[in-house]
């Protein structure tokens, strides 16, 4: 049987958009959308309103590795955009799937339905290969002005970054729970919720500003190699990324040049946008993944062999055109 994702080759990062319905209060204020799927591949805006100027210097049609309607439900866009990608740590590789946008453009409501499928569909694998024993760890964590705070634990103390040479960069003292069962992932899912909301009334737009990972790490070997054999465990780490709001990056670009911590500069949002366009262009060359603590963590996870998406998601509302824009532009780079 071939194992999902075990392709072998250098991946390319799967780029795809999904464009949210305009909400109640949109349509209240009488807003319209202006952008439309026009098939699988891409998306147009058809404002026929636009201005000469804004004609000439924007694209009116955009081209990714799918694009999702307004209507698609998470579970199409998990399976086209997500499933391949985290299913690939059953076979060892490491993956990550990020959601990218604009704040309300629907990250969290993207990030939470896909990684609640995509746990239960690696559940579903383990509890069917019983040929292999597996073992699955769940950690999670916030990093806030390039500060990291464990999302399953009450303290707000923040963790640092240790580089070891073979696991590369881990977070120190990051709790890592052992999964017993079903009711168990869905327990701690809803603390990392708590503690990402205990953190947002504390401290002004945290969830705008602030990046949460979900990571599970999957260790597998033949029945009893498990603390006898080691060179044998295949261990691979997939981890889900719901961004701060990119409105955060194209605020600091029009910035200057200086990174300044603190007002609305990101520098993990900045950087990570470089590790993707430089990755996208090929997997060799200096990656700045050092730059920040968002690509030091998730360097194992985007480098070599790893397997990447990028669901960048999309506000139709009119007022947000000029942020629909930077989105498209940021997933155009990254494919
Ligand atoms: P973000 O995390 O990007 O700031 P949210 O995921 O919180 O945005 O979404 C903002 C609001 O829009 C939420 O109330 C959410 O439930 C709603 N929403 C987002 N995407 C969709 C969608 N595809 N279908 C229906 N409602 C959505
Ligand atoms: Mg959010």
């Amino acid at each position: 049987e071939v194992m999902p994702g075990s392709g072998g080759h250098e991946e390319k990062i799967f780029v795809s958009v999904r464009l949210r319905p305009l909400n109640t209060k949109e349509i209240l204020r009488n807003d319209v959308s202006d952008w439309e799927c026009i098939n699988d591949n891409t998306i147009i805006n058809k404002n026929a309103n636009l201005s000469a100027s804004d004609r000439s210097m924007y694209p009116t049609a955009y081209t990714f590795d799918r694009v999702f309607r307004s209507d698609c439900s998470t579970r199409q866009v998990y399976e086209q955009a997500a499933k391949d990608v985290a299913l690939s740590v059953v076979s060892g590789m490491n993956s990550s799937v990020f959601a990218y946008g604009q704040t309300s453009s629907g990250k969290t409501y993207t990030m939470t339905g896909i990684t609640e499928y995509a746990i239960a569909d690696i559940y579903e694998y383990i509890q069917k290969h019983t040929e292999r024993e597996f073992v699955l760890k769940f950690s999670a964590m916030e990093i806030y002005n390039e500060s990291v705070r464990d999302l399953l634990s009450s303290d707000c103390i923040p963790l640092r970054l240790l580089d070891d040479p073979e696991r590369g960069t881990t977070v120190e003292k990051l709790t890592e729970e052992l999964l017993r069962n079903w009711d168990h992932v869905i327990e701690l899912l809803s603390v990392c919720e708590a503690q990402r909301q205990i953190g947002e009334t504390s401290l002004n737009e945290t969830s705008s500003r602030s990046h949460q990972i979900i990571r599970l790490t999957i260790e597998s070997s033949s029945h009893g190699a498990f603390g006898k054999d080691n060179s044998s465990i295949l261990s691979a780490t997939v981890n889900f990324v719901d961004l701060a709001g990119s409105e955060r990056a194209s605020q600091s670009l029009s910035e200057g040049t200086r990174l300044k911590e603190g007002c609305h500069i990101n520098r993990s949002l900045l950087t990570l946008g470089t590790v993707i366009r430089k990755l996208s262009k090929g997997r060799n060359g200096h990656i700045p993944y050092r730059d920040s603590k968002l690509t030091r963590i998730l360097q194992m996870s985007l480098a070599g062999n790893a397997r990447t998406s990028i669901i960048c998601t999309l506000s139709p509302a009119r007022i947000h055109v000029e942020q629909s824009r930077n989105t498209l532009l940021f997933a155009s780079c990254a494919k």
